[in-house]
Parts: structure tokens; C-alpha cells; sequence
């Protein structure tokens, strides 16, 4: 029986909300996707759309070329992936692992790709379900160019942009990790916020026009902030640390007076007045990035 091409054919293993999400992006674009996940029952919708149910993992890699994995982390892709019916089944075959999880468990994997004569690309996905297959979607990748190239124009049937970020395997991963270092300290600022404000008689809904107005001056501060932390500048002039840790009091004060913990915001003022201590309290907040790494 000949392998159906690179370009026809793709096997996701996993079918969590993203799983699912990629399969049926691979689908509407006409690749012939095997599907396989360790609960059964989660492929009905997609298997009548003309996803093929595979029986097993083993079965699902033997199916195409390619094969994408999109688990909850690298615990559980180890555990689908290094079965020995698995790993003899996916010899000389491409796995791109688009699970989250840290830069070591990236190269940890590569690792044992490269003893198993397993091909391997890593990537994340940086934005949600619905994005999927539109061109909203966001991929990075790293490892060998020359497989990425390879494999290009199935991920893209996934949508969205896919940036090769690199050879070195855990790339893409730091990147993720980074980027969701910003995401979750966000939500965690806006579930703090939502409750301060409850607490102050304001509704959610009432905030939330002026919550996105926050997150819109964002963008320019991280430009600003960039250039800062790559020039060294680390300028104060609009909003030195002085005044910014003056603010910060304020928002543990109140969070405190109403039993609220305010362990985030406390965190975030203790790295402004160590910079402070150290000397750089004319500086802007940037300045804190280039402490944190040092005892
Ligand atoms: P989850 O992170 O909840 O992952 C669910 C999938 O993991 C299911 O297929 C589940 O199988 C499988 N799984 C969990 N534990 C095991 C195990 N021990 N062995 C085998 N399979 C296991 O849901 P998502 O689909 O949303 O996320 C998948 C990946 O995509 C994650 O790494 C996530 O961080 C990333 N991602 C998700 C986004 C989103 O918006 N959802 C956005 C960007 C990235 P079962 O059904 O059998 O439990």
C-alpha cells in the first residue's frame, strides 16, 4: 500500500477543544485526516465530516507522513508517542508537536526523536479555538528548516501565520512560554481588577469598557519597552518608578481593606522597590526586567 502525500494527508492525534479545532481546519481544506485520542467518542462530529477514525495511535501514525500532536502537555504526548508500536510506526515520519509545554521538554523530545529515526518539529499555537483555520490564527515553529519547509503547506491549511522561528528546537516553546508569561499575568491583573471593583460597587460590566481602554495604550508601552530593554535606556521620563510604585500602594491598600488578596500586585510593587533600593527611581519600569535575573 503506498503512504498518501505530504500534501493529502495528515493524522492529529489528540482531540481536545484545539485538537478538534485543527482537524477541522485540515478537513475544510480537503487533506485526507486520520484522527486518533486516548478517550473514544470524541471524533463523531469530525468523522462525519471525513475525518478517518483510527483504532489506535499506532494506526493513526501509519496513516500519513505527518503527524500533528496537540495534547494538554509533553507528559501526556511522551506517553501517547514513545509506545513501542507507536515509535516503529513513526520511523522515518514527521511528528510536529503543537502541545504547550517548556523549551527542555522540546529538546527532550527532539532528543529522543533523533535516537528513534523519528522526524520532529516543534510549534505553539498562540491564539484560541476559534482563530483556527481563519487568518487569525497565530503558529510558531522551530527545528530543521529544511523539514518545516517540507511540511509548510499543510500546517498552513491550518490559517493564520506560521513564523519558522529557528533551528534550535526549543524556540518556539520559549516563545510560548514568554507570550503566555503575558497573558496570564494579564487575566490575572483583570480577575483582581473585576474584584476590587465589585467590592467597590462596580459592576464587571460596568468596568469593562474601561478595562479595554487599558489594554489599548499596551501595545505602544511594549514597543517603548523593548527598545529600552535592548538599548539598556530603561527611560522614567513619562512615569518614573517613583511614581508607579505610589500607584501600586494604592491598589494593595484597597484590595486589602476589603479582605481581597492582593499577592499579584504586591509581587509587582516588591520588584519596583527593589529598583528603587538599588537607585533607579528616576528610571521607568522596564529597569525591572534587567534585575530580576540578578540576585
Ligand atoms: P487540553 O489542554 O485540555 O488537552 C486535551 C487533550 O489532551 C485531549 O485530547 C486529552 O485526551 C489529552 N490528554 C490529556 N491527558 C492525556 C494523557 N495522559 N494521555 C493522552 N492524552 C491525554 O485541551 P486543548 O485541546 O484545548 O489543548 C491542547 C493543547 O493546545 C494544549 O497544550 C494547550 O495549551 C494548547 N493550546 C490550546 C488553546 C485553546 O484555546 N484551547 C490555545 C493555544 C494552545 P482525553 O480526551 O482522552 O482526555
Amino acid at each position: 500500500m503506498s503512504l498518501p502525500t505530504e500534501e493529502s494527508a495528515v493524522t492529529v492525534l489528540g482531540l481536545g477543544p484545539m485538537g478538534r479545532a485543527l482537524t477541522a481546519a485540515f478537513l475544510n481544506a480537503g487533506l485526507r485526516t486520520t484522527v486518533w485520542n486516548r478517550t473514544a467518542g470524541r471524533d463523531h462530529e469530525l468523522v462525519a465530516r471525513g475525518a478517518v477514525s483510527a483504532r489506535s495511535a499506532e494506526e493513526a501514525v501509519a496513516a500519513s507522513g505527518l503527524t500533528v500532536v496537540c495534547v494538554v502537555n509533553y507528559d501526556a504526548a511522551d506517553t501517547i508517542l514513545r509506545r513501542k508500536a507507536v515509535v516503529d510506526a513513526l520511523k522515518g515520519r514527521t511528528v510536529v508537536n503543537l502541545t504547550a509545554d517548556t523549551p527542555d521538554r522540546a529538546r527532550d523530545t527532539a532528543a529522543w526523536a533523533a535516537e528513534h529515526g523519528v522526524r520532529y518539529l516543534d510549534g505553539a499555537i498562540m491564539t484560541p479555538t476559534p482563530t483556527i483555520g481563519t487568518p487569525a490564527a497565530v503558529f510558531i515553529h522551530s527545528g530543521p528548516k529544511d523539514l518545516y519547509l517540507e511540511h509548510r503547506s499543510v500546517l498552513e491549511a491550518l490559517g493564520g501565520t506560521h513564523t519558522h522561528l529557528g533551528e534550535e528546537i526549543g524556540r518556539a516553546a520559549a516563545y510560548d512560554i514568554a507570550l503566555l508569561d503575558i497573558f496570564w499575568t494579564a487575566i490575572a491583573g483583570y480577575a483582581h481588577a473585576l474584584a476590587v471593583a465589585q467590592a467597590e460597587g462596580i459592576t464587571a460590566r460596568e468596568l469593562a469598557p474601561f478595562a479595554k481602554g487599558i489594554g489599548d495604550i499596551l501595545p505602544p508601552i511594549f514597543e517603548e519597552f523593548a527598545e529600552d530593554v535592548d538599548n539598556g535606556s530603561f527611560s522614567g521620563e513619562g512615569n518614573p518608578l517613583t511614581s508607579a510604585v505610589s500607584s501600586m500602594a494604592h491598589i494593595v491598600h484597597t484590595s486589602e481593606a476589603h479582605g481581597i488578596d492582593a499577592g499579584v500586585m504586591r509581587a509587582a510593587e516588591g520588584m519596583a522597590r527593589r529598583a528603587i533600593g538599588l537607585g533607579h527611581g528616576a528610571d521607568g519600569f522596564s529597569r525591572v526586567t534587567e534585575l530580576l535575573g540578578r540576585r
